[in-house]
Parts: C-alpha cells; sequence; structure tokens
C-alpha cells in the first residue's frame, strides 16, 4: 500500500514539474531569445546623428521594444525603463559624404585612359629629336582623337610649334612645363566654375539639371545633393523626371542617404508642377537649394523645348532659376555634342557636367563641349560611386592628364 502511494506521489510530482516546464515554455515562447552580439539594425537613431556616430557603438547588442522583456505581472512599483528615444525612431541614418575640395586630385588615377591617350601621348611626341610635319600632324591626330575638336586643335598646334622652335633644345620638363601652360589655356582657368546655388536676396536657390535620359542625370542630381551636404547646405530633391518610372525612386534613395527631402509626383504626372511644389516645399522648410531632375526626352526638339520651356515657366514663379546644368555623358563624343546644342537652343544653360571621364580616353571634350556652348564645365563625373563627382578644376585636369 506505501509503495502504492509512493508511486502515485511520484507520477504526481513528475505530472507537476512535466506541466510547469511546458506552460513555461508556453509563456516564453513569444519572447525571442536574447539578441546575438550582432548590429541591431532595426533601431535607427531618433536623429540624424550628423557629425556623431560614435554615439551609437555599432557592435553593441540592442533589442528593440518587442523584444524587451517587461515584468510578468511583476511586483507593483518596479518601474518598466523607458526605451531610449533612439529605440523609437524611424529616420534612416544619414550619412556625410567627404568633403569636395580637392576631389578632383583625388580622383586623378581615373583618368587614367584620358592620360594615356592625350598627356603621355602628346609628350612622347613631342620629345622626337625631330619635329617634322608628319609628327606635327600625329600631334594634330592625337588631339582629334581625344575629341579636343578641331579649331581648338588648330590653336594648340600652332601654338606648340612656335614656342617649340623658340625653345630650341627641349629637355622633357620644359616640355611638360609648355604642354601644361597651353592645355590650361585651352580648358579656361580664368572662368567662374562655381555651381550657383547662393542668390543674395531670397532662399533657396534653385537649380534645374537637364540632359538626355542615360547621360547619368539622376545620378549626377544625387551626387550633387551629396556635394551640396557635404558643402553644409541643406536641400530638397525635385523628383520631375516623371516619365522614367525608375527615377523618383532612385532620385529619393539618393536622398534618403543624406537626409534630403524628395519631391515627386504621381507616374507619368506633370513635371512642371512637380518641379512647382519642390520648389514650394523647399521655401517652407527654408532649406539652402532645391535640385530640379527633368526629363531628357529627345523625342523632338519641340516637344523638348515645350516640356522644359514648362518647367522653367511654372519655376520662375517663385523664383528665377539660378543654374541650369547640361549632364553630357564624355563617352558619346560627336554625338554629346550634337546633344549640347539642342538643348542649348531650348534653355539657357549656365553649366556643364561631364559624366564617366572615368570610361573614356576622350577627355578632350572638357574642351570641345566649352566652346560649343560658351559654358563652362562645373562638375565632372568620375564613377559610378557615390562620391564621384567632382567640382572641376583646370589645373588638376591638366596635371593628370600630362602626369606630375
Ligand atoms: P539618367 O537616365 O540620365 O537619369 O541616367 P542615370 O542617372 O540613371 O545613370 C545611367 C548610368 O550611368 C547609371 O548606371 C550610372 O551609375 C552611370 N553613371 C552616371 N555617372 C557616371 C560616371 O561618372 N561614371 C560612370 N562610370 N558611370 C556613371
Amino acid at each position: 500500500m506505501e509503495t502504492v502511494i509512493l508511486a502515485v506521489v511520484i507520477a504526481v510530482v513528475v505530472l507537476a514539474v512535466l506541466g510547469g516546464l511546458v506552460v513555461g515554455s508556453r509563456r516564453k515562447k513569444p519572447l525571442p531569445p536574447p539578441p546575438p552580439a550582432a548590429p541591431d539594425i532595426t533601431a535607427p537613431p531618433a536623429e540624424p546623428h550628423v557629425g556623431d556616430e560614435a554615439e551609437t557603438p555599432r557592435d553593441e547588442p540592442r533589442r528593440t521594444i518587442e523584444e524587451v522583456d517587461l515584468p510578468d505581472g511583476g511586483p507593483a512599483g518596479v518601474a518598466v525603463e523607458e526605451p531610449p528615444a533612439d529605440l523609437l525612431a524611424e529616420a534612416p541614418e544619414i550619412e556625410i559624404p567627404e568633403p569636395t575640395a580637392g576631389r578632383l586630385v583625388r580622383l586623378r588615377a581615373r583618368l587614367s585612359r584620358s592620360q594615356n591617350a592625350l598627356g603621355k601621348g602628346l609628350l612622347t611626341l613631342l620629345s622626337r629629336e625631330h619635329l617634322d610635319d608628319d609628327t606635327w600632324e600625329e600631334i594634330e591626330d592625337t588631339l582629334l582623337t581625344a575629341d579636343v575638336g578641331v579649331l581648338p586643335t588648330q590653336e594648340l598646334v600652332d601654338r606648340l610649334r612656335e614656342r617649340v622652335k623658340v625653345l630650341g633644345t627641349r629637355t622633357p620638363e620644359e616640355l611638360r612645363a609648355l604642354l601644361r601652360e597651353e592645355l590650361l589655356k585651352l580648358v579656361g582657368t580664368d572662368v567662374d566654375r562655381t555651381v550657383k546655388t547662393e542668390p543674395e536676396d531670397r532662399k533657396p536657390g534653385i537649380v534645374m539639371v537637364v540632359g538626355v535620359n542615360g547621360t547619368g542625370k539622376t545620378t549626377t542630381t544625387g551626387k550633387l545633393a551629396r556635394v551640396l551636404v557635404a558643402d553644409g547646405r541643406t536641400v530638397v530633391l525635385g523628383a520631375a523626371d516623371t516619365f522614367r518610372a525608375a527615377a523618383a525612386d532612385q532620385l529619393q534613395t539618393w536622398g534618403e542617404r543624406v537626409g534630403a527631402h524628395t519631391v515627386r509626383g504621381p507616374e507619368a504626372g506633370d513635371p512642371a508642377s512637380v518641379a512647382f511644389d519642390a520648389v514650394k516645399e523647399g521655401k517652407e522648410m527654408g532649406v539652402d537649394v532645391v535640385l530640379i531632375d527633368t526629363a531628357g526626352r529627345l523625342h523632338t526638339k519641340t516637344g523638348l523645348m515645350d516640356e522644359l520651356g514648362k518647367v522653367k515657366r511654372v519655376v520662375e514663379k517663385h523664383a528665377p532659376l539660378d543654374e541650369v546644368l547640361l549632364v553630357l555623358d564624355a563617352t558619346t563624343g560627336q554625338n554629346g555634342l550634337v546633344q549640347a546644342r539642342v538643348f542649348a537652343e531650348v534653355v539657357d544653360i549656365t553649366g556643364i557636367v561631364l559624366t564617366k571621364l572615368d570610361g573614356t580616353a576622350k577627355g578632350g571634350i572638357v574642351v570641345a563641349v566649352q566652346r560649343e556652348l560658351g559654358v563652362p564645365v562645373k562638375l565632372v563625373g568620375l564613377g559610378e560611386g557615390a562620391d564621384d563627382l567632382a567640382p572641376f578644376e583646370p589645373e588638376a585636369f591638366v596635371d593628370a592628364l600630362i602626369g606630375e
């Protein structure tokens, strides 16, 4: 009998223990295991922590609000700790782009194709012992192949011929100095290449970006936002390229990375109304610059003129445009020049952005396009990276071409 009672007691105890485990594990189930010691990407900072990322150690495990263990019917009076503010917010982390000064110097290696074709090619030819007519013709061909353009090539060759004659004997250093000087003259050192974004009497500055689709227009608008943010300005983006489905998303992604708001409209909507709203919101938000990306459909010149003309007119109900940047793909050579001409007839271009200079041996296009439009190259694209857009500096450019 005693054994029976003992067996019953043991069975009851075992059942009770097992039951407790089940209940316990049921209670615990909804609670995820403590997070592993990995960066927490579910809890972005509350405010854009510009310049103080160090405050948020990336390797410190954190838990989201749902994961925080709350005392299960714990004793009254036990304060539930307020989750830190940075667990509640949804703002994405803001990047701070690298400063823009000297970017071209840093990116000089990207010009290596142009460097070999143009700078080094010319130096090698000029170093020949006898500079006969054939050699001068080769020099001319080198310049033309690099897309310098017929007239500038002729000017450069004439000046070089004259100066080499005067020089008599030529050391490599003398030749390099001479070529540097003449190329600089061709590119132009006395032009104002700043992107105009700070009108004296009002805010925001308004910049319109135009160009044929595929030239890198939207990417360039996004990169330009980074250039401005890197230089301490605040920016609103206007996604007025409503014809290319992905363009607005693309631009918004660029903007979010640097904390710039993007104004967009319905797909295939009216570009002019998006541009108008972008400036309106930029004014209301009190930002420094509004950048407007436009559609670049070269269907017909009249169509383009109507479209861009309308965007311009509507924006100018707020204030005049401070800058109209034409984006040109440097790899398209003569075709790019034809595009440039069409756009210049449609809107007053105030600056040129030459993209994809990293993918071409035709760095001479800088000279040709400035001549063609009488407008300076202000920025150059030297790669697909976020900070591969550089303010154009003639000295750094020519130095990169001929090697220091
Ligand atoms: P859009 O149609 O003119 O707006 O062209 P996108 O901005 O979409 O750019 C077209 C392609 O060109 C993208 O793959 C860009 O990454 C690329 N791109 C833009 N600028 C440069 C540049 O300076 N160098 C290189 N290598 N690619 C570029």
